[in-house]
């Protein structure tokens, strides 16, 4: 399967793909160009908000608005007066650290990760729950990608790209505990490294890899490889079920670091692209606080 251009968004880096299933509507961002994104896939509209600072994720409040994980903490931001309000700065010790990639669980607390620049593992996984307490629930983390529920809300799929491995823990959604790390996929690096990941209605986890240009549907069960999207843009950053039907999948990419050279040879690096691959996903869950 190849996935096609959807919006030529020309993003440095493009990530955090999810689908607003209550509005209709793509939310992603630009990391680096410090952008909040919200495209409108029925009429082809790409709103941007400049947010003043690098953002790793975004995510739907079900009150309403959005939460981001920003250089510098977790926010909430009205997309309408584009008012940002700081919640919590957890790594404000760690100048080098960022927040990274999110995603709400079953219950609503939204999960988001730090990303350490310096390579080390002093980043870590964080939940802000609806009472809108923070709390640091990984610690020894390099780089916090991807996050997924299984479809009976008893394990939960996380992407440190810094171990090149998609890995469980058991959840217990009453409390949000997760516990019991163990892996599923051990990525070989010639497919790039694991960064953004969804799950479809059958329980099959897509991850997009980096540097691998394409995005592959996994077996948690197996480790499998089942199928694979390819990408024209070697960065390949993220992905999330979409559309009326949750049949499409979106991809986000990146240009960032890219030479002049390499960008001649992939021109749509930094583009939205969508693929129908023939499963469905899941809505995605939102913010309950
Ligand atoms: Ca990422």
């Amino acid at each position: 399967m190849d996935a096609e251009l959807l919006l030529d968004a020309r993003a440095v880096l493009g990530e955090g793909a999810l689908w607003d299933a209550s509005r209709r509507r793509l939310l992603w961002v630009d990391i680096e160009g410090r952008e909040v994104h919200i495209f409108d896939p029925a009429g082809g509209d790409d709103v941007a908000i400049d947010v003043g600072q690098e953002v790793g994720t975004v995510v739907p409040r079900a009150r309403g608005g959005l939460v981001l994980g920003l250089r510098r903490g977790i926010a909430l931001l009205d997309p309408a007066s584009r008012e940002l309000t700081m919640l919590a700065d957890p790594e404000s010790h760690l100048p080098d650290n960022r927040f990274n990639d999110g995603k709400c669980d079953p219950a609503g607390r939204f999960w988001a990760g730090t990303i350490s620049h310096r390579r080390q593992p002093d980043a870590a996984l964080y939940r802000l729950d609806p009472d809108l307490s923070v709390r640091r629930v990984l610690e020894g983390v390099v780089n916090s990608n991807g996050l997924a529920w299984s479809l009976d809300a008893r394990a939960m799929y996380y992407i440190d790209t810094g171990t090149h491995r998609i890995d469980a823990f058991g959840y217990d959604r009453d409390t949000g505990a997760i516990r019991n790390r163990r892996t599923v996929v051990d990525v070989p690096d010639a497919m790039g490294k694991p960064d953004g990941m969804t799950i479809d209605a059958d329980g099959m986890l897509w991850v997009a890899h980096w540097g691998g240009g394409r995005v592959n549907r996994w077996d948690p069960g197996t480790g499998r490889l089942l199928s694979t999207v390819l990408v024209p843009a070697s960065r390949t950053t993220s992905c999330a079920f979409g559309g009326p039907d949750l049949a499409t999948l979106y991809i986000t990419t990146a240009r960032t670091g890219m030479t002049a050279e390499a960008l001649a040879a992939e021109p749509q690096a930094g583009a939205l692209f969508a693929v129908r691959p023939g499963v469905q996903g899941l809505p995605a869950f939102e913010f309950a606080g």
